[in-house]
Parts: C-alpha cells; structure tokens; sequence
C-alpha cells in the first residue's frame, strides 16, 4: 500500500498542533475520514437530500435507493443471507440497546442470567444492567488470563439452565484482544443460547462473516471504519428478530396504524423508526468500497507492522513501561502506563507535543478495576499511521516520561 498517497485523502492529519505536526493515534475511539466518503457526506446534501421510503418524487427515490444500496453493500461486507437482516442503528451502542431492550424486555424473566465478559466496553454492560433492575436477570462474566485472553474455561462453568444471553466484544477496545467468537458461539450454542457479538473494535481490523461465526447478532459503528459518525449497524438472524417486538415506535416502522390496532413494518424496517441518517447510511457505502478496496487483510498487516515496531521501542526505551494486553494476534491498540505517572498528565503533555492519544478508563471500568488501574494511556493505529508517526511518538513519549519521571 503506497501509505502517502493514502494520507493525502485526509487532509485532517496536515494539522499543527501547538506547532507540532498532528500524529492522530486515537483511532480506536474513532478513526478520521477520508475524502471519498466526506465526498459522498457533501454529495448527499447537495444532490439528493430528500427523505426516504416517502416520496415519488425522483430525489426520494434516489436518496432511498442510496440507503438502501448500503444496506445490500453491508449485507456482503459481514456475508449476512438477507437485507432484511440489516438494520441501521445510530451505533453500536444503539444496535446493543435495542437487543437488550427488545428481546431481553420480552424474553428474559426474573433470575435469567446473561454472560458479559470483564472486557467489555460499558455499551455491552450497562444495557445488560438496566434489564438488571427492570427485570431482575443476573450478569455472570467471563474473567481473562494475564495477557488478556477470555479464560474459556471458566466461560464453559458459567452456563446453567439460567442462562439466557451472551454478549462479548469481537475485539476489546483497551487490550486489543481478538476474542474466538467462533468457540464461544459454538459453546453457547450447544446450550441453546444466542449471542450477541459487539464488532465496533472488529470491523475496522478484521473480516467479519456472521454466517462463520453463526452470530445471532453483530454491531458495530461507521466512525471507526473510515465512515460518518451516527450509523452503525445490527445484524440479527432472521428468527430472532422476526419474534423480537419493536425496539421504538414512529414512523417507517409501521404498516398501518390507528388507535384501535397498529400493525408493523415487515422487517428490516420494524426496528428503524423515524428518518435515519440517510447521507451518513449512503456515506458508509462508500467506506466499505474504501476498505474492501484496499483490503482488510492489508490494513491490518500494515498496522501490525506498526504495532510490533512501536510495542518492541517503548518496552526497550521507556523505563517502567507496562502495556496492558499482550495477546498473541492483538489488533493495533496498545495501552500502557509509565512507572507511577498518572494517565492524564502524559495525554495532555502528548498532545502539546501534538500527539493525539487517549487517557482514563475508555469506557471500560470494570476492566481497568481487574488490571487494578484507574486508567491507562493508549494509543492506536489506523492505515493511514506511518513509521514515522511512531517514531514522533516515541521520541514525544521518551520526552514526557522524562519531564514527569
Ligand atoms: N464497543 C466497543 C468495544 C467500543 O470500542 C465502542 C466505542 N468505543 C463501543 C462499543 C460503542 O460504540 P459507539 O460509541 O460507536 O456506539
């Protein structure tokens, strides 16, 4: 992959900060966008902003057939069997609430359990914990081993004639760690349980196929693949969503209405009530052309390369340097700590050297309180990140951890 011309559809990392060249290694919360997909942002409100599924008029139909050509785009991406099994959430975090709402509203009952892992990301936590207080179910949760891998073993104890529900990340956002979605689907299954894999962490690094993996549901976030912020997506197997109740009520979600009896949508659309984000849905399209383009398997070898180099100078380099999460296959997402220093002092004296990391807990709480830490510096790669934005880390990360040491 020629790197610098890659970085030349993002004007975004031609920024200074505070006179420093701006070296942007927080990817993970949220990767920057290149020109193509803006392109297709601006396209859509120049040329066929109109409101979908609603009109005859040729700017309606056009706009609609945008939306829903990515929605057949994401249905290869993940090699989903339907279009009927894709729907637009505003992401992650909204396709994780609307199955727990949903299916866990209508199925679960008091004393059901659902396994969460301790790595998961407080969106495949807490809306677990509001079915906790609604319903009375109970949270059991898979610990990890010291490099940050599920232990499976104990993730086989959890099952009982309880259980309900599991719900893990594909990837974590803090360790990196690839999970086997495939093992722990496979043993879920041969309890009869369905699982939820929240992918906002994999799909930006790895293929995603749910008929591999036979996941009942996958999520996960446009802003973290090259695309908009405010779309994401939830698959669902068929079965499940044509039993699951509606998630919202409104408009496109309905087939008639009236106050005596209203009837719904034929799915995909029974669970996406009210005007979506339709430029943002027609601007993921084209950031799944980008990456398919360059290939998924390419971008996570380059950011593996960076992550080996990077990984191998700070435990070399830095006295006292701890990284947290040291899977074998990890996607490139290293968080660290330096001796005693507080997570935060080094983000922000990062950032006056004009490196963009991010500080604290990262939305994963209970983790950092399994690592026995309040929050970790992490840093993160994308396929736009060179060498030469880690050696400017590295020699930013050296200076700071001086200055505090
Ligand atoms: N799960 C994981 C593993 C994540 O990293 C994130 C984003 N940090 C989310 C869920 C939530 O994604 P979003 O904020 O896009 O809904």
């Amino acid at each position: 992959m020629d790197i610098a011309k890659i970085r030349e559809e993002y004007p975004i990392l031609q920024r200074k900060i505070y006179g420093h060249q701006l070296v942007y290694l927080d990817n993970t919360a949220t990767s920057q966008t290149p020109d193509c997909v803006v392109d297709a942002v601006v396209r859509g409100y120049t040329t066929t902003k109109a409101n979908v599924h609603r009109g005859v008029h040729t700017l309606s139909m056009e706009a609609t057939e945008l939306q829903e050509g990515t929605r057949r785009r994401v249905k290869e991406f993940i090699n989903a069997s339907s279009t009927d099994e894709v729907i637009f959430t505003r992401g992650t975090t909204e396709a994780i609430n609307l199955v727990a709402a949903s299916y866990g509203g209508a199925f679960f009952k008091e004393g059901d359990e659902v396994i969460l892992s301790v790595m998961e990301h407080h969106s495949n936590i807490v809306p677990w914990q509001l079915l906790e207080s609604r319903i009375g179910i109970k949270i059991r949760v898979i610990p990890i081993n010291s490099v940050g891998e599920l232990d499976l073993d104990v993730y086989r104890s959890l099952f009982s004639e309880k259980t309900r529900f599991v719900s893990v990340c594909h990837a974590s956002n803090v360790l990196g760690t690839v999970n086997p979605v495939k093992e722990i689907v496979a043993e879920a299954h041969s309890h009869g349980v369905p699982v939820l894999i929240d992918g906002a962490q994999a799909a930006p690094h790895l293929k995603i196929d749910v008929t591999d993996f036979d996941a009942d549901f996958y999520a996960f976030s446009a802003h973290k693949m090259y695309g908009p912020a405010g779309v994401g997506v939830l698959y669902g197997k068929r079965k499940w969503l044509e039993m699951m109740p509606p998630y919202q009520g409104g408009g496109e979600m309905i087939e008639t209405v009236s106050f005596e009896r209203t009837t719904f949508a034929a799915l995909p659309y029974k669970f996406e009530a009210g005007t979506p984000d339709f430029v943002g849905i027609a601007a993921l399209h084209k950031a799944i052309d980008y990456m398919e383009n360059l290939g998924v398997e390419n971008i996570a070898a380059h950011e593996h390369e960076l992550l080996e180099y990077t990984t191998r100078r700070m435990m070399e380099e830095v006295p006292g340097m701890r990284i947290f999460g040291t899977a074998p296959g990890k996607c490139a997402i290293i968080s660290f700590l330096v001796g005693n220093e507080h997570h935060y002092d080094m983000g922000m004296l990062l950032d006056k050297l004009g490196i963009a990391v991010r500080t604290g807990h990262h939305c994963a709480q209970p983790l950092m309180h399994a690592l026995g830490v309040e929050g970790v510096v992490r840093a993160s790669f994308a396929v736009y990140n060179t060498i030469d934005d880690c050696d400017r880390f590295m020699t930013a990360l050296k200076r700071v951890a001086a200055m505090l040491g």
